[in-house]
């Protein structure tokens, strides 16, 4: 007879990663548990903003954001060095929430599929076949780690080798005010990006990304006197927090019974506006995988999924590095918008890079001469 587990699958971790792994074992029939140190609705610096395909897939996880309150939006503007260049989404539009609404939401929807949810419950070790949960063994057929960018499941597993790890610093602040433009406006300035998603009738989410660190959310405004001039009168609705981005790409992301998912597993900068959409992805990739009892569909999915994101993390990287090829690309881009445009529905999955293709950078290559 086979072994008698506690729960099929153990998630460590419950951000958005965590849970949408959850969700999704569930719909494929598994008893699952998820724990986490911290105490739901969990609040994190966030940029807030889904692009159209993350609420397809987070759909598909059965969360809608219809009944609560966002900020919508039709597409990206580029703002910096005099230009500014604006594309729409190919389709729908996206969706800016309150990072603890959207908590909120997936814990209901967990508990609706019938996870088990351990809050304030730390997971100091794993073993081959339990978790270690507040000095209590829970005995489990899986383990998956969504234990976020420090992930201690990755090391315990042996699976942090790997490459590519940039670091830059985030400052999330949310102001009231009645948002200005029907798109998440990106700034670029000297040290980093400022970029603002609407998050409700009358408030806006401010996320600043730096390779330096701000002394403060003020400070770091300043670098942006377009932004700072709008949100001049506007009172602050909560504090200013901070998080890393880091893009880091591993070479493996699972190891016997244990996989990674979300950020645990490699993640890509935050000014891409990708990463809850790729923890999303993985988690319905890992899901069968764990119902198959064989996660090696999963490493070869884990690797399709992250590589766009992955690429167009690079490409906004060099833009930041270099002032040249910024102050060159908004130019060149803002002479050309549907470029631009081409690019986004890339991003958003809507057209393929091979489409986008020979011609598009040939063209790409040719602006950016004549900026
Ligand atoms: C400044 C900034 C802006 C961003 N903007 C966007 C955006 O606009 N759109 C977007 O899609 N993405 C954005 N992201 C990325 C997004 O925030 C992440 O992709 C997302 O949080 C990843 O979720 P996760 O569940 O993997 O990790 P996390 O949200 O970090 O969750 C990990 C969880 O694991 C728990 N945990 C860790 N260790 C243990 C342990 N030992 N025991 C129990 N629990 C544990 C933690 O308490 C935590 O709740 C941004 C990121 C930053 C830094």
């Amino acid at each position: 007879m086979g072994q008698i587990f506690d729960t099929d699958v153990f998630v460590v971790g419950g951000g958005p990663a965590g849970l949408a792994t959850a969700i999704a074992a569930r719909q494929h029939g598994l008893r699952v548990m998820v724990a986490d140190s911290a105490q739901p609705p969990i609040d994190k610096a966030c940029g807030e903003g889904l692009m159209p395909d993350s609420l397809e897939v987070l759909g598909r996880l059965g969360v809608s954001l219809e009944q609560c309150e966002t900020g919508s939006f039709q597409g990206i503007t580029f703002i910096g060095h005099g230009a500014s260049v604006a594309a729409e989404f190919p389709q729908g539009r996206g969706l800016g929430i309150r990072r603890v609404l959207l908590h909120e939401l997936m814990v209901e929807q967990a508990q609706w599929c019938g996870v088990e949810m351990l809050w304030g419950a730390h997971v100091s070790a794993i073993r081959e076949d339990a978790v270690l949960v507040d000095g209590r063994a829970i005995s489990c057929r899986w383990i998956v780690g969504a234990d976020g960018q420090s992930s201690h499941v990755r090391d315990w597993a042996g699976l942090s080798a790997g490459s590519g790890r940039a670091q830059r610093i985030g400052l999330r602040q949310h102001f009231q005010v009645r948002p200005w433009s029907d798109y998440v406006e990106i700034h670029w300035g000297r040290h980093g990006q400022a970029y603002v998603t609407p998050v409700g009738n009358n408030e806006v989410c401010v996320a600043l990304i730096s390779r330096p660190k701000f002394s403060s959310f003020r400070e770091g405004l300043r670098e942006f006197p377009e932004l700072a001039g709008r949100l001049q009168d506007a009172g602050s609705t909560t504090r200013a927090r901070g998080s890393l981005s880091i893009s880091r790409t591993l070479k493996r992301v699972c190891h016997g019974n244990v996989a990674l998912v979300g950020e645990a597993s490699g993640s890509v900068d935050a000014i891409t506006g990708e990463g809850m959409a790729l923890a999303f992805r993985q988690a319905l990739a890992l899901a069968p995988a764990l119902a198959n009892g064989d996660l090696s569909s999963y490493a070869a999915a884990h690797s399709k999924i992250n590589s766009l994101p992955e690429f167009m993390s690079r490409s906004m990287l060099l833009m930041d590095r270099s002032h040249w090829l910024r102050r060159r690309s908004l130019r060149a881009l803002s002479r050309e918008p549907g470029l631009f445009a081409r690019m986004l529905a890339v991003h958003v999955g809507e057209m393929r890079l091979r489409d986008f293709g020979a011609s598009g950078l040939l063209n790409l290559g040719w602006q950016l001469l004549r900026a």
